[in-house]
Formats: C-alpha cells, structure tokens, sequence
C-alpha cells in the first residue's frame, strides 16, 4: 500500500464514525465500468455504488450536464420553479407510467420513504376523518435508515436498539398474499413493497403476489406503494420493476440511479394518491436546479444509450451464466433475480469471495452474509460478464 493510501485509510479511521467496516480501498476515479484506487489498480465494477451509478464511469454528457448546471445556479428552494427539476418531473412522471402522476423531488431514498409514507397517512386521515393508522411492510424488507424508514424494515438487527419505532407496522411475509390479508384491518393505510427484494437476498415478487395486492388494495381503500429504489430506473429491464408485471402502484419512490450518484430521491402519486397539500411536506434542497438538471439528463442518456435494450440482453446473458455456475458449485445453493439485479446464494458466508475477488481486480457486493448480489452499471456488455466470472470462478 502505498504512503498515500495508507493516510487517506488512517485519517478516515481518525474521522469518520465508524457506521460502516470499510474495506482497505481509497477509489479515486472510474471509467466505463471499471474503477481505479488510489494505488492505480484497475477493478471491474459489479458494485455501482450500491446498484447508483448505472451509466458508464467518466461519462462525458453526463459530466457536462452537471457541470454546466454548477455554472448557471444549483440552488433556489422550493419558493420558485426551475426549469430542468420541471423537465425531471415530466420525464420521471412519465417514465413511472402512472395516470396523472405528480412528483416530489428530495435528497434520498431514505426521504422519498418518509414522504410515502407520509402521503399514506394523510390520505387514510382525508379518508377516516381521523389520524392513527397503520401500514403493512414485508419480512427482510428494506427501505432506509431514518426512524421512519426504519419503521418500515423487517430486519430486528436494524431496528432493535432504535425500538419503539413508529407504531402500527405490521409485517407480512413477502410473495405470501394470505400473510398480508390477514393483517388488514380499517386502520390500514397501505401496503409497501419492493418489487424485487435487494438487501433482503434478492427476492423478485411473483405475478400472483403483485397483481393480488393491487386487488387488495382496490378492495379496500388502501395505497399500495411500490419502493423502486433499487430495483427501479432499469434495473430489472423495465424502467420501473413493477412494469414487468402490468401492476401499476398509487405511489412509488426513487432515488440511487435517478440521481447516479448526485443526492437525488423521488416520490410519485396517482392522482388519488397526492393527499399531501401545501405544507404538510417539504424539503430545503430536494429538487433543486442541480438535482433536477441531473435526473433530467440522465433519463435522455438512458434513451439514447438504449439502457432497457442493454439491460434486457446483458441480464439474460448473465442469467446463464451463473445458471451454470451454479450447476458446477454445490456450495451454491440458489440463483435469484432478473436483469442486473440478481443474486447467488451459498451455503456459507462470502466475504472471502469478496474480499479474492477484490484482490483479483473483481469489486463485488453481498446482500446478507451468504449472498453475493450482482448489481453492475447498467451500460455493462456480454464481455465484462464474462470477465467477472472468470475472475469469480477463480476465488470460489
Ligand atoms: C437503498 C435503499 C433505500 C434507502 O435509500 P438511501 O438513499 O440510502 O436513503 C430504500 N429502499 C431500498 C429498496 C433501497 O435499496
């Protein structure tokens, strides 16, 4: 390691709180898809940031968008309209296919979460006359770290030591419509859901699952919110996940890729859905100039880089291929997900492979302890799957 790295490791250790275990690396630039650290050394990248930066690393019309919104204002509050956030909001409206959509911009997913939620509670109190609701979450769900957003994640290892969190949550099992049933009640407000779980290992939704909440949710007056903070903005091959499945959310949230990486979160409501009026909700810089700037162009770049098309080709690809890695490896259990979202599960924990494959020039993710998620940037091609298994077969 050299003189440099080794300060940058010592200072970060001195300085930041110690929220995450880091590993030994300082990244310093990136390319396509691969990433340099600050010894030189060259990694594909199957990380993204965590499923964030979805173009291609150092991508010129992306630079240049956010670097001539720097020059011309990145900031005005929320008193005032700005040209590029209303082009983001179109597009993004447009993108999420929902009739008569309306978009509010913040600065997270953990934020866009709070403001689902929020929008939940204020359209059951409208349609109540009276506050003092709940909201249905799935098991080993994931939806933030904000006492809200933690609310609202099946996971006692993150929300124990935080208790008593917002009360009236209640938590189903996921792709298990009687398990939901059975917790509605008139209190309830809505039903939230990832349509593919990413940090709960990996878990797509079934038709069957989707299609039925939705039902439910008509039946009895109940939001049905879909999180599509990870597996949203082409992840899955649709511009939204629950597009796959012909199911259409009353609200759904964004953030990760909307913004590749420039702090950007949404959230989207139906026309039934936009219960939140002047102010209930805000936010300093959600949305500002820069934010909107960013958002706007990166769903132009998704077009004329045909990003679906790639991620539909590329994702089925890398579906056989760790179909067949899997054949060959009894110590790999199971194979889950679709597009550039998917998972391989062992019957032990990966941080070795991990840490080899990062050794080996590989930068890798797990979800859980024995799940190793793949999640690359969506502009990735046949040749860089084959280049991650290779390097994966080797440290396996
Ligand atoms: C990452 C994530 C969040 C939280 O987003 P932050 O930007 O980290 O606050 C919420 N939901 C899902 C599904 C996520 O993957």
């Amino acid at each position: 390691m050299n003189k440099k790295t080794e300060n940058i490791i010592e200072k970060g250790e001195q300085y930041l709180l110690h929220t995450y275990n880091r590993y030994p690396l300082a990244l310093d630039h990136g390319d396509g898809v691969y990433l340099y650290d600050t010894e030189g050394k060259k990694y594909l990248d199957f990380f993204a940031g965590i499923a964030v930066f979805a173009l291609g690393y150092n991508n010129k019309e992306f630079n240049d968008a956010v670097k001539a919104q720097v020059d011309k204002i990145v900031h005005i509050s929320n008193y005032f309209y700005s040209e590029p956030t209303v082009e983001a909001a179109e597009k993004l409206v447009k993108a999420s296919g929902i009739p008569g959509g309306k978009a509010f911009f913040c600065n997270s997913g953990t934020e866009a979460i709070e403001g689902a939620m929020k929008t939940a509670l204020r359209y059951a109190y409208d349609r109540d006359g009276k506050a003092g609701h709940e909201i249905i979450a799935m098991q080993h769900s994931f939806h933030g770290r904000s006492l809200g957003a933690l609310s609202l994640t099946g996971n006692a290892h993150y929300q124990d030591p935080f208790k008593p969190l917002i009360s009236g949550i209640h938590f189903a099992e996921y792709n298990n419509l009687e398990s939901v049933k059975s917790l509605v009640n008139e209190k309830t407000c809505a039903i939230i859901l990832e349509p593919v779980q990413g940090e709960g290992g990996i878990y797509p939704a079934t038709e069957e699952f989707l299609k039925g909440i939705r039902e439910l949710c008509d039946e009895k007056d109940i939001l049905m919110i879909c999180d599509e903070i990870q597996c949203g903005m082409g992840r899955t091959g649709e511009m939204f996940a629950y597009q796959r499945y012909g199911v259409i959310p009353d609200v759904m949230t964004a953030a990760k890729a909307i913004g590749c990486g420039v702090p950007v979160g949404a959230f989207v409501c139906s026309k039934k859905a936009q219960s939140l009026k002047p102010g209930d909700h805000g936010s300093t810089f959600g949305g500002n100039p820069l934010a909107g700037a960013t958002a706007s162009k990166i769903f132009d770049l998704f077009e004329s880089q045909h990003v679906l098309e790639n991620v539909k080709t590329v994702g089925v690809y890398l579906y056989e291929r760790l179909e067949k890695l899997k054949d060959k490896h009894e110590d790999i259990i199971a194979h889950r997900g679709v597009g550039l979202i998917q998972g391989l599960e062992f019957d032990h924990p990966v941080a070795d492979i991990i840490q080899k494959a990062q050794d080996a020039g590989l930068i890798l993710i797990n979800a859980g302890s024995n799940i190793i998620r793949f999640i690359p940037p969506l502009v990735i091609g046949k040749e860089h799957v084959d280049e991650m298994i290779t390097i994966l077969e080797k440290c396996l």
